[in-house]
């Protein structure tokens, strides 16, 4: 890393000790920053890395609430506002177990740079809680919506922050959150949260969004060798919204998904993934893969042991953050991998990341690979500013439109910096680039 970034590095890291994922989102992207700041002193002399690492607010707060046999239970709740040089904060909120103040401020700081790459109006934040959906019926998952929301209202707003949802949060959740924001403000405000049902404000193509543009992404970087999905053998880690839509993406291209997983274990499925009994599995009987294998008959089901022993020409990590480790980036490359797009967010480890780029293999990173769905969360907001909701066509045009210029633009950044092929630093310099000149235009704010 270049000395002068090194130093800033160290001051922000020792300044937020014990969050190793924010730490490791930080290090990755100062990695690419080194060549910026040769050719824009005046980022260095605005201090504007030092800036971007520290979060305008950060709020953090009790969610108190009921469970079903009356017990009293409290969890954390987390909004990090992070920086909002190019809209309101926008960004998701994660109900997960793990969920601490080092993965949502890893999370929020991956978003300024993905928001910036959609190159729509908007700003980055995250936020979420500790509180674990699983296993929770719909009346208490209602209950610690509303009492997330009694404190988080004050905080948002279309104009200042706008959330969404992320692991843990998908149209259930968001309903719940919409209905207590409407019921505290008194204000119909559909710009305030994204994700919401079709018939209440809510986009077509986003449910499907962060999914299909990771496929999209992918064939993009696929046609750079002349090859494309069809005939491709993919594997898919998860199975929630994220790799259910990138499964169905990737077939209607003609790959062929022979793997996915969830916690506990993976499923090997050699025909093809059946995509409508894995949705009607996993979305309406919120069950477990082990069910789609039962159902599904004729399958592989394998407890617990990591989805990425499966050979793929096509990786698409769509579960969590470091769910692919250095020892599997090289098994995959050893099988053959040719490409691999990142549907969750920062599912690599760093020296996996290290794997893929020496072996030559395309490497999409998930602020530009996964951008789609926070793409499409803007494309709603500007459906809920001039009331009006678009066709299915439309909104998946321009999703479509969003991403080959997403993939475009790193293609064209990388080339620019002398690393033709180099998606990291194409997304990272080009995210951080457009920030960067907001920020000096705003002043010392
Ligand atoms: N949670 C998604 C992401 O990681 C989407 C955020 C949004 O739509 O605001 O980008």
């Amino acid at each position: 890393m270049d000395a002068r970034l090194e130093a800033i590095k160290d001051t922000v890291l020792a300044r937020n000790p014990g969050e190793a994922e924010f730490h490791q989102a930080v290090v990755e992207v100062f990695e690419s920053l080194g060549p910026v700041h040769d050719r824009h002193p005046e980022f260095l002399e605005a201090a504007i890395l030092e800036r971007l690492c520290e979060p305008e607010r950060q709020i953090i707060f009790r969610v108190p609430w009921t469970d079903d046999a009356g017990r009293v239970q409290i969890n954390r709740g987390f909004r990090v506002e992070f920086n909002s040089a190019l809209g309101p904060y926008k960004g998701g909120l994660r109900f997960h177990p793990s969920v601490y103040l080092g993965i949502v401020k890893f999370l929020g700081f991956e978003q300024i740079f993905k928001n910036a790459l959609t190159g729509m109006p908007i700003g980055g934040g995250k936020g979420g809680s500790d509180f674990d959906p699983r296993g929770r019926s719909d009346a208490e998952v209602m209950r610690f919506c509303q009492s997330f929301m009694t404190e988080l209202y004050r905080h948002i707003g279309e104009y200042t922050d706008v959330p969404a949802g992320d692991i843990g949060v998908g149209g259930r959740e968001i309903g719940y959150l919409f209905g207590q924001y409407k019921r505290i403000t008194n204000r119909y405000e559909s710009g305030v949260l994204t994700g919401k049902g079709i018939s209440w404000g809510g986009s077509l193509v986003r449910p499907e969004a962060t999914g299909f543009g990771t496929v999209i992404f992918t064939q993009e970087m696929l046609k750079t060798r002349g090859a494309s999905f069809d005939g491709q053998r993919v594997v898919v880690s998860g199975s929630g919204n994220v790799a259910i839509n990138a499964i169905a993406k990737a077939q209607s291209l003609g790959a062929v998904v022979v793997a996915c997983s969830d916690s506990s274990g993976y499923v090997v499925d050699e025909s093809g993934i059946d995509v409508a009994l894995l949705r009607e599995v996993k979305e309406v009987q919120r069950g477990r893969l082990k069910d789609y294998a039962e159902r599904r008959g004729g399958v592989t089901y394998v407890d617990g042991g990591s989805v990425w022993d499966v050979d793929a020409t096509v990786a698409l990590p769509c579960a969590t953050q470091n769910e692919l480790d250095g020892a599997a980036a090289a098994r995959l490359v050893g099988s053959g991998l040719l490409a691999i797009g990142e549907g969750a967010n920062m599912p690599s480890t760093r020296d996996a990341v290290a794997v893929f780029q020496e072996a030559g293999v395309l490497f999409g990173p998930g602020k530009a690979a996964n951008a789609g769905g926070v793409a499409t969360s803007a494309l709603e907001m500007q459906q809920n500013a001039s009331r009006d909701s678009w066709s299915f066509e439309h909104t998946e045009e321009r999703l479509t439109e969003i991403m080959v210029g997403i993939h475009d633009r790193c293609a064209a950044t990388a080339e620019e910096y002398g690393e033709p092929g180099n998606y990291v630093l194409g997304a990272n310099i080009g995210g951080f680039v457009k920030v960067a000149d907001a920020m000096l235009a705003q002043g010392l704010i």
